[in-house]
């Protein structure tokens, strides 16, 4: 059995230590971006009372490693990060990477790709911001009509990054267009798209479209499980990923709930609409994609060996 090294922030661990892993989650988030006062502050011991009954409860339902993905420009705070590894057994995995433009600090704005990659190697293996916790993926972001010109950097200084370090590129990623043309940029910068993660490629309702993103060997991440509100339908979650399974490509799902988190500028951190959990995926999902003959060998691929291996180094 090949071992997958994961980069968390209190080292690196081999897979085959871990159970469950949720590949796309938040812990800290402050959308209101860079440039407002206060910005992406908060206490770590605040932030572990709002976030300690979610993290609990995941720990209870099996997950033992969780991917944060709250670049920089939207609050990734790695003195939080590091107490919450602190006081969870969960592991954590941190971003380095940027979200879309509009949240691009402006001290990255004129950087070139060269530069920019240079500063997301720098954090996957020395440290981020002195700190000597790694990042462990890179995480980045395309605008709904995107990628932007600044987006594309992104893209071209992630690429360089991933095929220096073997990390994997994450991309927030708003419909199957625009996934096409980051594929295609990507490619075109010598990119595996092995080391590509459609981020939210449930927004694509279209399934033939989730099978050409794996049929270019992309990984097609399914991530707003357990949230009722958002769009598609949680049944439409089950129906993709059945889609994916039936043509083959079980070995490139990941399925996450995109939950959380801390929100500075909100009362003791609490997002408007609460602290979404981590435990959709056990309680609702994967009981209805056992209802739709999934076995546990498919339930262990889609929810360990598969994020081992994206996220591996
Ligand atoms: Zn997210």
């Amino acid at each position: 059995m090949t071992k997958n090294i994961l980069r968390t922030v209190n080292g690196d661990v081999t897979s085959d230590t871990l159970g469950l892993i949720l590949p796309h989650e938040h812990l800290f988030v402050d959308l209101r971006g860079p440039q407002v006062d206060g910005y992406g502050q908060g206490e770590p011991e605040a932030v572990a009372r709002l976030l300690r009954p979610a993290l609990q409860a995941a720990e209870a339902a099996g997950v033992t490693a969780l991917v944060e993905c709250s670049t920089i420009g939207v609050g990734r705070n790695v003195r939080v990060l590091r107490h919450l590894a602190q006081v969870t057994p969960i592991r954590i995995i941190a971003p380095t990477g940027v979200y879309r433009e509009a949240y691009i600090p402006a001290e990255l704005r004129d950087l070139s790709v060269a530069a920019l990659a240079d500063l997301w190697v720098k954090e996957l293996t020395e440290g981020i911001e002195g700190t000597g916790v790694c990042a462990g993926f890179i995480k980045i972001a395309m605008s709904d009509n995107g990628p932007t010109p600044l987006e594309e950097r992104s893209l071209k200084a992630a690429a360089l990054a991933s095929r220096r370090t073997g990390a994997v590129i994450a991309s927030h990623t708003i419909g199957g267009a625009a996934a096409r043309r980051e594929m295609d940029i990507l490619e075109a910068a010598g990119l595996d798209l092995g080391r590509f993660i459609w981020v939210h490629a449930h927004t694509e309702p279209d399934m033939t479209v989730h099978l050409e993103a794996a049929r270019r060997g992309a990984w097609v991440e399914f991530d707003a499980i357990g949230a009722a509100n958002w769009f598609p339908e949680q049944s439409r979650l089950v129906d993709f990923t059945v889609n994916l399974l039936d043509a083959g490509f079980g070995g490139q799902i990941l399925l996450s709930h995109d939950a959380g988190w801390y929100e500075p500028g909100q009362p003791e951190g609490r997002p408007a609409d609460g602290v979404r959990g981590y435990t959709a995926l056990v309680d609702e999902f994967l009981p209805a994609l056992r209802a739709r003959g999934a076995d546990e060998s498919v339930v262990r691929r889609l929810t360990h060996d598969n994020p081992a291996r994206a996220f591996s180094l």
